[in-house]
């Protein structure tokens, strides 16, 4: 099997190259002509239709073998954005009466979706602690849910043991990769069913893209198509083009986030006006033992708490290079506070229960050199 760098570039390419073309092309074509028979023909098979919405055409295709390629799996799919993988996923594959168990803290749309939106179709989900998961399991339970990297406290679960209870009990795993990207981690290798992403962050990389894509075996992912197709989601070929282009540099840029920051987390947790940094790759942090034992690299997000709550505003305004912007995983380094931001949907009492205080600031490493970060971030916090 070749290096993930490798197939980030060469994987699920056209063959032969279209005319010859080193990259490839962008068919902005909503529709193609009806080739499954003669027009006259009433039994013309319509299968062979080719339109944009279906996911099938050639940039579709290409993408879709590259990103199962890239998450080891038999196939991908990809979407118009991290929630269009969330939720046709969750639609496709539950019932009315189902029941879903999921981690703790999630993504907070994703939190909302499965809470609000899919108990309005008689969905039920339980979010629970990773030691409380089988408690909430009953008979009517039908799918687990996890994240590789919790948002925004970094918590990394023990894979293992959420698909060994997935087997146990006969449910779909299904877990949110876009934190930790397959450089980091490829959870099919682990037993998990499926495999999602907000591909608008790592997997393209350039925050100029919104699009999602699921993973997994050929069965699950016709499933989530047929839903796709209904429920609309769907990437422009155009977008296509953008997230393909992206996906080519995946591996440099995660490697390079890493090492960046490993460095930043370290530097930060010594710091006399910081509380605690949370980075998977800190052996202070809670999450160190799983993600030493899963992980590949450590990832370019992290949090930390001020000491001083109250400084947040000032802290993030005084900064220079990292962007006050909501999503991660670009060439820009980005910084957010969770709990006016990401998190603000929940109220006070359940983000202090998730332990997302009004301190907390979530950092996105990008790919500035790592000591211009770190001397932006000093004279940031030499100022509050
Ligand atoms: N999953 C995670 C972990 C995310 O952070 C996000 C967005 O921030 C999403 C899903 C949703 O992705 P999108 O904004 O592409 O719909």
């Amino acid at each position: 099997m070749k290096d993930i760098s490798t197939t980030a570039i060469h994987g699920g390419e056209a063959e032969p190259r279209i005319e010859g073309s080193v990259t490839m092309p962008v068919f902005q074509s909503a529709t193609y002509e009806f080739r499954g028979g003669a027009a006259n023909d009433s039994e013309a098979n319509y299968i062979d239709i080719k339109y944009s919405r279906l996911n099938n055409t050639p940039n579709h295709l290409v993408l879709n073998k590259k990103l199962a390629l890239l998450e080891q799996g038999e196939a991908g799919l990809v979407l118009g954005s991290g929630m269009a993988a969330v939720s046709t996923t969750a639609l496709a594959l539950l019932s009315n009466g189902d029941h879903v168990v999921a981690q703790k803290t999630l993504y907070g749309a994703t939190m909302s979706f499965f809470k609000k939106d899919l108990a309005r179709f008689g969905i039920s989900c339980d979010f629970a602690d990773e030691g409380d998961l089988e408690k909430h399991i009953g008979n009517n339970t039908k799918m687990i849910y996890a994240e590789s990297i919790s948002n925004p406290l970094m918590e990394v679960p023990d894979f293992g043991a959420v698909t060994a209870l997935a087997k146990k009990h006969g449910l779909i795993s299904v877990i949110d990769n876009t934190f930790a990207t397959p450089v980091n981690f490829r959870p099919l290798s682990v037993g998990f069913d499926l495999t999602l992403h907000s591909a608008t962050k790592y997997l393209n990389g350039h925050s100029d893209v919104i699009a999602g894509c699921v993973v997994g075996s050929k069965k699950l992912i016709d499933k989530i198509n047929n839903m796709a197709v209904h429920l609309g989601g769907t990437l422009d070929p155009h977008a296509c083009s953008l997230l393909h282009r992206g996906l080519k540099t995946l591996s440099v840029r995660v490697e390079r986030q890493n090492q960046s920051a490993i460095k930043i987390a370290e530097h930060l947790s010594r710091h006399a006006k910081i509380k605690a940094v949370k980075y998977p790759g800190l052996e202070s942090h809670a999450s160190f033992k799983n993600a030493k034992k899963y992980f590949y690299g450590f990832g370019g997000m992290m949090s930390f708490d001020l000491k001083n709550p109250g400084a947040v505003g000032k802290f993030i305004s005084t900064l220079k290079l990292p962007i006050h912007a909501p999503s991660l995983g670009g060439v820009e380094s980005l910084v957010i506070q969770p709990a006016r931001s990401s998190h603000a949907s929940l109220t006070p009492g359940e983000r202090q229960k998730s332990g997302i205080g009004d301190g907390l600031i979530r950092l996105s490493i990008g790919l500035e050199h790592t000591d211009d970060l770190i001397q932006d971030l000093d004279q940031a916090l030499a100022q509050i």
